[in-house]
Parts: C-alpha cells; sequence; structure tokens
C-alpha cells in the first residue's frame, strides 16, 4: 500500500499532539520538524513541503487553534486541511463536452501505464457514467501497444480503432474523429505513443494531434513509483502541451507516496484518477479529501462504502453510513462488515481505509480468513442483544460466559471488544470532520 511509511510517521507524530489540553508554539514548531521530516522521506518535492509547513505553522499557532479546547485535534485537522489542499482540494472531475464526443488524450511515458488506463477509463466510463466510448490506438511505436488495447478491447467488449502501425499518429487521430462522429460514440480516447525519455519528436506529434483533435482533456499518465521524476515529467509535459489533468498509476505498489503529494502543487493540474492496480477495474477517482484522511489514519470510510455498495444493497449501505455518523454501531454490524470485506479485496487497501487502522495494530492480525471469522462470528453470537449493542454491559463475568459460549478464549473476547471500541470511537471522531463540506452526487 502507497503511503504506508508516511502514513505511520505522520500518525505517530500526530498522536503526540492529539490529546494535549494545552499546546504551546513551541509544540507545533517541534510537531513540524517532524511533519516536514517525514514528508521529505516519502520523497515529496522539498518546494512543496516548505510550502506546505509554512501554512500549517501559520494557520496552526494562531489563538483559534491554541486557545480551543482541544487545540490538539485542532492541529491535526489543519494538518489535513492542508494536505487535502495540497492535492487539489476538491475532486477533480472528467470533462465532459458540451457537444459530442469528448476528446481524451492519454499521454505519457513508456511504460507508465497509458495503455493499461486507456482500457480501464473506458471501463469506468461505461459502468459508471453509462458512455460509449471509443478507444483510440495510436502508440505505433512501442511494440504491442496496439495489440495490448485490441485485447483489453476485446476483453472488455469495447470498441478500439487501429490502423496498424504503418500509419502516423496524426492520420489515426483524423480518421478515428471520423468513425466516432459515425458511431455516435460520447468519448474518444486517444492512446498516443510514449517514449523512454521526453523528446522533441513526440512533444511535436503529440502537439500535432492536440491541434487536429482539440481535445477536452489531455491527461497525463505518470507512474507513482517514480516519485521525483514523476514531477519533472509533469512538468515537462505541462509545458508542452498544456495538460488538464494527471493520472497516478500504481499507487497499489510500494510507493512512497510523494508523487502523489507533489505533482498538483507543482503543475498546478488536479489528479484525476488513481491506478491501483493491473486489473480493468482498478481505476479510482482521485479524492484528496478522501486520500489526505487514509493518510492521517482517519480512515476512508466513503471510498469503503462505495466499495461495499458494488457488493451488498444500497440500503444497507446507506444505513451503515449512518450508523457510522451517529456511533450507532453493534457488533453484528461489525461482523457483517467482515463478512462483505472478504469479497471487497486486498485486506491492507480495505484496512487503511478505516479509521484508525494504523493506531490498530491488533486489527492489522485480524485475518479475515474462514476461520478466523468463525471464530468472530461465534463471540458476537454468544453476545446477547443488548451486550451487542452496549458494549459497555460486557463486565469480566459476562466475558467469561462469552468465552465459553463461543469456544474461544478471554483474550479473543477481550481483543475484538478493544478493537469494536477503537473502531467506534474513530468512526465518530471522523464522522465530526466529513459533516463539513461534503458535497454530494456529480459526475466522477
Ligand atoms: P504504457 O507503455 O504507458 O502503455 O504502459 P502499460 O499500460 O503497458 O503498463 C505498463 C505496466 O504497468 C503493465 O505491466 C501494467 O500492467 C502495469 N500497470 C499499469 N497501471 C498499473 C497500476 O495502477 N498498478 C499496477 N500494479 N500496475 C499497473
Amino acid at each position: 500500500m502507497a503511503f504506508e511509511g508516511l502514513a505511520e510517521r505522520l500518525q505517530g507524530t500526530l498522536n503526540k499532539i492529539r490529546g494535549k489540553g494545552k499546546v504551546s508554539e513551541a509544540d507545533v514548531k517541534e510537531m513540524m520538524r517532524e511533519v516536514r521530516l517525514a514528508l521529505l522521506e516519502a520523497d515529496v518535492n522539498f518546494k512543496v513541503v516548505k510550502q506546505f509547513i509554512a501554512n500549517v505553522k501559520e494557520r496552526a499557532v494562531g489563538q483559534e487553534v491554541l486557545k480551543s479546547l482541544t487545540p490538539g485535534q485542532q492541529v491535526i485537522k489543519v494538518v489535513n486541511d492542508e494536505l487535502t489542499k495540497l492535492m487539489g482540494g476538491q475532486q477533480s472531475k472528467i470533462a465532459v463536452a458540451s457537444k459530442p464526443p469528448t476528446v481524451v488524450m492519454m499521454v505519457g511515458l513508456q511504460g507508465a501505464g497509458k495503455t493499461t488506463t486507456t482500457g480501464k477509463l473506458a471501463n469506468h466510463l461505461r459502468k459508471k457514467h453509462n458512455r460509449q466510448p471509443l478507444m483510440v490506438a495510436a502508440d505505433i511505436y512501442r511494440p504491442a501497444a496496439i495489440k495490448q488495447l485490441e485485447t483489453l478491447g476485446k476483453q472488455l467488449s469495447m470498441p478500439v480503432f487501429s490502423m496498424g502501425d504503418q500509419v502516423s499518429p496524426v492520420e489515426i487521430a483524423k480518421n478515428a474523429m471520423v468513425e466516432a462522429k459515425q458511431n455516435h460514440h460520447d468519448y474518444v480516447l486517444i492512446d498516443t505513443a510514449g517514449r523512454l525519455h521526453v523528446d522533441e519528436e513526440l512533444m511535436n506529434e503529440l502537439e500535432e494531434i492536440k491541434a487536429l483533435t482539440n481535445p477536452d482533456e489531455i491527461l497525463l499518465v505518470v507512474d507513482a513509483m517514480t516519485g521525483q521524476d514523476a514531477v519533472n515529467v509533469a512538468e515537462s509535459f505541462n509545458e508542452r502541451l498544456g495538460i488538464t489533468g494527471v493520472v497516478l498509476t500504481k499507487l497499489d505498489g510500494d510507493t512512497r507516496g510523494g508523487a502523489a503529494l507533489s505533482v498538483k502543487a507543482v503543475t498546478d493540474t488536479p489528479i484525476k484518477f488513481a491506478g491501483m492496480g493491473e486489473k480493468v477495474d482498478a481505476l479510482e477517482p482521485f479524492h484528496p479529501e478522501r486520500m489526505a484522511s487514509r493518510i492521517l489514519g482517519m480512515g476512508d470510510v466513503l471510498t469503503l462504502i462505495e466499495k461495499a455498495q458494488t457488493n451488498v444493497d444500497e440500503a444497507k449501505a446507506k444505513e451503515l453510513e449512518r450508523k457510522m455518523r451517529t456511533n450507532e454501531l453493534t457488533f453484528d454490524d461489525f461482523l457483517e462488515q467482515l463478512e462483505q470485506v472478504k469479497s471487497m479485496g486486498p485486506l491492507d487497501e480495505l484496512l487503511s481505509m478505516m479509521p484508525g487502522a494504523g493506531k490498530m495494530k491488533g486489527l492489522k492480525n485480524i485475518q479475515v480468513d474462514d476461520k478466523q471469522l468463525s471464530h468472530i462470528e461465534a463471540i458476537v453470537k454468544s453476545m446477547t442483544k443488548a451486550e451487542k449493542e452496549d458494549p459497555s454491559l460486557l463486565n469480566a463475568s459476562r466475558r467469561r460466559r462469552i468465552a465459553k459460549g463461543s469456544g474461544t478464549s478471554i483474550q479473543e473476547v477481550n481483543r475484538l471488544i478493544k478493537q469494536f471500541a477503537e473502531m467506534k470511537k474513530m468512526m465518530k471522531q471522523m464522522a465530526g470532520m466529513q459533516g463539513k463540506g461534503k458535497k454530494k452526487g456529480g459526475f466522477k
């Protein structure tokens, strides 16, 4: 999971200040020193770090923060706000042309994940927005790029326009536009050629395609694993082409995350999507505020719920969201969640979306395999209805009874109760933060 190191360090630093009833300017300064190091270690551009620290400091030492009733919490909120702002603030959605088709040029270096992302984006547009995109194979230089896009098209049962590798990309783009209009495609996704390095010839060619197709969106695909290089690449492409957005790929890998945190600040273009794996459905709209809370260990309940919605019916997910907000979560909900988790994806990724997961080391040890799940299930089933809803009833003798009844140990029962309490606490905090300024709906 990306950001793991950064998240751990930032959370460690923030935890020192979290519960403090009194915070001095010196405390903030000390904390900022640690935050600065954590960001630099995560490969965030040093100019970006400098500005970020200055912004946080200025706001955090303000009277309304230090003199507030919960200064520790307030400082963390400032860090969260600034981190969100750094990554673009609001989610930035993909363009929709007033007159179809919407033309999207996919650009980037070889190996960044351009072709894969073209397929993922086509899939996303169809699945989430009911669109009919035409993919265009205009990468005639990388051996097999055309074949790769055609294979993706077959896999998705979606059309791919290609003319082989003996025709110039500009010619291909021209013909593709005609085809898209004839067949009433509402999106045209052009997979352009990449190179190993930014070079003059490539830029000229991309400029020509741009002039010809007049794209609504020029999405730069960059590999998050390349860290600072990703930022430099973004700068060069932006200077020549004026990119409108960035897709950061390979955020599922073990990246330090610096690229995600710098690319918006340096190029002033938003990150629109994040690639989270090799499969065609591993593309997520990039939500700066959600990413910030994931990094700070406050979880990403909204993405979690969205994932759940594809596995659970909507009414149930809504009910869960309400319970999280109002802090009414019961052990039954907890159990149900774990059962769904099994079908929702890699556990560590999901855990990183749970509030306070970084702190809840114990939670990481719950392997949601059938055996352990059955233990948890047995424990929950051995509770009375009242106990499930109000864990404060669970005194020593009740815990003994539950352990006996479920055929588990007191330690296991204790662990589960503790994990549940921590999760509930974090969700309450999180809900408080998310209540503000949340926008719903729209195109993403
Ligand atoms: P292109 O040269 O830019 O068209 O790159 P490709 O689309 O061929 O991708 C290069 C490699 O990166 C392939 O092996 C992809 O499967 C892989 N890849 C692309 N996006 C992601 C991602 O988000 N996560 C992971 N783990 N791999 C990815």
